[in-house]
């Protein structure tokens, strides 16, 4: 929590990441800034995943009131020290399989960190942590970005009648966006549309003939990118769309009913005490990357997204213990022979 991280800056945590595991007795395996951690043996295989960036700025942390306050101490930092206290709790003589920690880089901006160590990943079953109150979470919307614009005719400001005006065209594409009918997944709820952006107008004297708008835009299975790019165009004709980023930037949706993962899961949490709850989630993480990539993934970890990327970020330390020995547990149920 002392180590700045913000994204693009992992170097020194990585680092520092890197003694604490190989401390630990794990094997370590970096590809760039990202750090893979490896113990065990022959046997099914668990990734504890989360990512070593934080969202900016930096602000140095303190402890008050049992809660740990601190840039990254919800996101994702606690989570990261419930998978480490956990490796060191785990009696590594046991393990019938490998535990894998994968801590990426840069899941804040573009996830590269995931998208570089996925390609040589082999896992059976992993959980990406993030906060969710301690909640499985087991499917995502997935996330596009799109730029809609609309075209008028320039005309001198005294004589408005004689253009045609971008941004009073764009004033009422915006609210038919606003009351479009979208597709609804019957767990992930409605896919949403959010105008986050706009950009017109020269100067004052002048009716624009241009006016565009960024939108963030959140999609559920069946979806995909060319099927929402497609219903937009049909449903707005009289607009130009195009993709704001290339679609590859983004998560796509991921949805995973039922899984071993879930189970064993659900019966560490039991165990450490507490109530198995599932839920899904609107934002995205890296864990439909992992989904995408063959290895059947949910997310679960200490603190709320409502506390990540505030300004007071902070997280409750004795949810961090309690997520710590639900890892502990699902190393045991997972990777030990239960006797
Ligand atoms: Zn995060």
């Amino acid at each position: 929590m002392n180590i700045p991280s913000t994204s693009t800056h992992e170097h020194d945590i990585s680092l520092f990441v890197e003694e604490v595991l190989r401390d630990l007795g794990m094997e370590i395996i970096r590809s760039g800034n990202n750090v893979i951690g490896k113990l065990g043996r022959e046997g099914p295989v668990l990734a504890l995943c989360g990512h070593l960036d934080t969202v900016p700025p930096f602000f140095p942390p303190r402890i008050q009131g049992g809660k740990l306050y601190g840039r990254g101490a919800a996101d994702d930092k606690g989570g990261l020290a419930a998978v480490i206290n956990a490796v060191a709790n785990t009696d590594q003589e046991r393990l019938k399989g490998t535990l894998l920690t994968v801590f990426v880089v840069d899941e804040e901006l573009r996830s590269r960190g995931a998208q570089e160590v996925l390609p040589q990943l082999r896992a059976d079953f992993g959980i990406v942590c993030e906060p969710t109150d301690l909640k499985i979470v087991n499917g995502q919307k997935g996330r596009l970005t799109f730029r809609i614009q609309s075209v008028g005719k320039r005309a001198h400001a005294s004589k408005p009648e004689l253009g045609k005006n971008a941004i009073v065209e764009m004033a009422m594409l915006v609210l038919r966006l606003k009351d479009l009918s979208l597709a609804r997944h019957t767990e992930l709820g409605h896919e949403t549309i959010s105008v986050s952006t706009i950009a017109a107008g020269d100067a004052v004297n002048i009716v624009p003939d241009r006016c565009s708008i960024d939108v963030d835009y959140r999609y559920v299975p069946p979806d995909d990118a060319s099927s929402v790019l497609a219903t937009l165009r049909a449903k707005l004709p009289e607009a130009r769309i195009e993709f704001a980023d290339d679609p590859k930037n983004f998560t796509r949706p991921f949805y995973l009913p039922a899984h071993q993962i879930i189970t064993l899961l659900g019966e560490s949490i039991r165990r450490a005490g507490r109530e198995p709850q599932m839920a899904t989630m609107d934002a995205g993480t890296d864990a439909s990357r992992f989904n995408e990539a063959g290895i059947p993934t949910v997310v679960f970890g200490p603190g709320g997204i409502a506390q990540a990327h505030t300004s007071d970020e902070w997280i409750d330390l004795h949810e961090v213990e309690v997520a710590s020995v639900v890892f502990q547990k699902l190393i045991k149920r997972a990777l030990m022979t239960q006797n």
